[in-house]
């Protein structure tokens, strides 16, 4: 017990000094200074050749949004995922060793030149992301914590980093077996880490930029914006596509049937969704299960094909 007691506590001086020390000499290698510097570029792509230009250059939510980006980019590993995570890992690895097992790698790719190796991870990880996001639309109390990011109604690329800390926990924990049966030879994946941030800003940027065929490679805003979109004809929605939109050309799950630069965002009474930054963290534990992932014009559909015996019935079913 002492040794998870000591990984734990260690876990947070560790991050709390990494943390202090890149704030306090700035590198090509710095998260931080990274994390504000695509912030800055997205921000200024922005002000100067905006998609929706009617809308505000400092759009609703943007400040919390810029908080939510570095609670879940630092904050949150400073205060408890970095500890958790490493005593998670090390149980893992206690329990493995009960039955023998040293390590989980099934493919061992450390011998690849650095760019390949970094490239498996970039794609592997993001196909494991794209199943966890679909996860995410399809059990309800999953939806319930990722309705923090499909409660932006303004979109900007500071909405990239607005989830729900539990999201960290889900992607984290759902990919850590597959990532560990990969045996890479590099331990630093910054670039990785990078490359996906930059695409991830780009993706919620109020930002036009036609990719010609690309678009089927990579995700991009006019795609993403139908993914936050208010009404959706699919029940669990569409574009779940983290970097990559390839999976959802792939798996049909690829949504853009027109110019979706005003399109409403959300979810079915999202206007009532709370607005400040600890309720939304708390909302997911107390909100009933209702079924609002099911979005309205699909609702509306279900209760046209049913009598009014059946409709009560629904309307029952449906309401908060
Ligand atoms: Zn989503
Ligand atoms: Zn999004």
């Amino acid at each position: 017990m002492e040794k998870y007691w000591n990984i734990f506590t260690a876990s947070f001086s560790d991050y709390g000094g990494y943390l202090w020390r890149e704030i306090l000499n700035p590198h090509w290698g710095n998260y931080f200074y990274w994390l504000l510097g695509l912030s800055l570029f997205f921000w200024l792509l922005e002000i100067v050749a905006p998609w929706r230009q009617h809308q505000a250059r400092i759009r609703q939510d943007f400040w919390l949004d810029g908080f939510y980006m570095f609670f879940n980019f630092f904050l949150f590993s400073l205060i408890g995922f970095n500890a958790i995570s490493n005593i998670g890992v090390q149980a893992f690895n206690d329990f493995l060793a009960l039955f023998g097992i040293q390590n989980l790698v099934a493919f061992k790719v450390q011998s690849w030149p650095v760019w390949a190796q970094l490239l498996t991870l970039f794609i592997v990880r993001d196909f494991i992301q794209w199943n966890v996001h679909r996860l995410l639309h399809r059990s309800p109390f999953l939806w319930k914590i990722h309705k923090v990011h499909h409660s932006v109604q303004q979109m900007g690329f500071a909405a990239h980093l607005r989830f729900h800390w539990g999201e960290t926990i889900v992607y984290r924990v759902l990919e850590y077996i597959p990532l560990a049966m990969i045996g890479f030879g590099i331990q630093d994946f910054f670039l990785v880490h990078i490359f996906a941030t930059s695409i991830g800003h780009f993706n919620h940027s109020n930002f036009r930029l036609p990719l010609g065929p690309l678009k089927y490679v990579f995700n991009n805003p006019q795609m993403h914006i139908w993914h936050h979109a208010k009404h959706m004809p699919r029940k669990y929605g569409a574009n779940y596509g983290i970097s990559l939109s390839l999976w959802d050309y792939l798996f049909a799950t690829a949504y853009m049937p027109e110019d979706g630069r005003d399109i409403e965002l959300g979810f079915n009474e999202v206007e009532k969704y709370p607005n400040s930054f600890l309720q939304q963290q708390w909302y997911p534990f107390k909100e009933k299960n209702s079924g609002e992932n099911v979005t309205e014009p699909e609702l509306h559909a279900a209760e046209t094909d049913l009598n009014d015996q059946e409709k009560s019935g629904l309307d029952g079913a449906i309401s908060v």
